[in-house]
């Protein structure tokens, strides 16, 4: 398995970038661990499939370098840089049977009969498939074809990495389920390099150690899902991770008391921005509390989640969500408090729509 370094990564797709648009990736520079799990995440056209694409040698980047171990691969081919790649929808030999494809990675590669057998039975036991071994691909479901194109990326254990594009988006919702525990359990046992595409932040945030949120062709932090969850390092991750994801309230800053609208707000420590300056206070719904003490605030909508419920209020004239326990009252005057800990502060001010 191999250490992935990107080096000034940019990629135009058009002949002749002229302007910064032009590039779906922009600049991507960063070292991924060996034996990393790594989900890539963000809305669509973000450039994560630009992004996998150029790892796999699929696609030449316009400007930096991919590096495998320390040697430089950005002009060898997929085979040559010796990685596994499971799509969106199945790659598969329809003729083949289910064992023969399972198979196939492994006899290409001369690896002896005895051993393709135990390392193909264990592929099917993890996908289930085992009943089915000695059907052929063709008459199987699209859910079926893709657990076996998942089974041909994880059955060789001499890649450098195995990358994922979006590959349970055609599995069911159970066995969705299933197989992401499966892979982290692979991932531990085996200690592969892993990239996983996806637009599903529960995805990425069940099975990677690191999650890499992307945006307009740029990554904006690398991080566990603890720290993107608890401290996002730009607006735009907060918005993105969580649900209802974070609050935030356009404030004024002077040492350790910001204030928002008429209403002043303890903070964990003084800002290093100039006075009175404007920022944007981040707090999770779920560090929010709603209780007879504290700030006014009206409450608007309650929306049920299972075991939370969703409240939609409205703290000095703007919207403030908070995630309360599913029996809990709401007061009859209900007051907000914030959670001072858990209050992010930035001095950019990113919005849904404001690119
Ligand atoms: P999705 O989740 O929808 O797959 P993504 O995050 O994977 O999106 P990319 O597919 O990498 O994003 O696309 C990044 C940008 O590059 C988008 O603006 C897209 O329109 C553009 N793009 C992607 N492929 C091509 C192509 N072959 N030719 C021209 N532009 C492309």
């Amino acid at each position: 398995m191999a250490r992935i370094d990107l080096d000034h990564i940019r990629h135009a797709y058009g002949a002749k970038p002229t302007r910064e648009s032009d590039y779906a990736l922009k600049e991507v520079h960063h070292s991924w661990n060996d034996g990393g799990a790594y989900a890539l995440l963000g809305p669509s056209g973000c450039g994560k499939t630009t992004l996998l694409n150029i790892i796999s040698g699929l696609l030449h980047p316009s400007e930096g370098r991919i590096l495998f171990n320390g040697k430089d691969v950005t002009n060898l081919s997929t085979q040559e840089r010796n990685i596994a790649q499971v799509f969106q929808f199945p790659v598969i030999y329809d003729t083949m049977t289910v064992y023969d494809n399972l198979a196939f990675p492994l006899r290409n590669r001369h690896v002896p009969e005895a051993e393709v057998n135990r390392r193909v039975n264990e592929i099917l036991d993890m996908t289930g498939l085992s009943d089915m071994a000695r059907r052929r691909a063709r008459g199987l479901t699209a859910d079926q074809k893709q657990k076996i194109s998942l089974g041909r990326g994880l059955v060789r254990n001499d890649v450098n990495a195995i990358l994922f594009d979006e590959p349970l988006t055609v599995i069911d919702p159970h066995m969705k389920w299933v197989l992401r525990s499966q892979l982290k359990r692979l991932h531990r046992q085996f200690g592969f390099t892993m990239v996983y595409v996806t637009h599903d932040q529960t995805e990425a945030l069940t099975f990677a150690d690191k999650v890499v949120v992307m945006y307009d062709g740029q990554i904006v932090q690398i991080g566990t899902p603890a720290e993107l969850f608890e401290r996002p390092s730009h607006t735009f991750v907060g918005y993105f991770i969580g649900s209802p994801g974070m609050n935030f309230m356009e404030a004024r800053v002077d040492g350790t008391s910001a204030t928002v609208g008429s209403q002043s707000i303890a903070l964990a420590y003084a800002p290093a921005v100039g006075g009175a300056q404007k920022i944007e206070l981040g707090i999770r719904p779920e560090f929010v509390r709603l209780q007879r003490e504290g700030l006014p605030v009206r409450i608007g909508k309650v929306e049920d989640i299972g075991r939370q419920r969703i409240v939609r209020a409205e703290f000095e004239g703007k919207p403030l969500a908070v995630v309360v326990p599913e029996g809990m009252d709401i007061p009859a005057d209900p007051r907000v408090q914030f959670d001072t800990s858990a209050i992010n502060i930035y001095a950019d001010s990113w919005r849904v729509g404001s690119e």
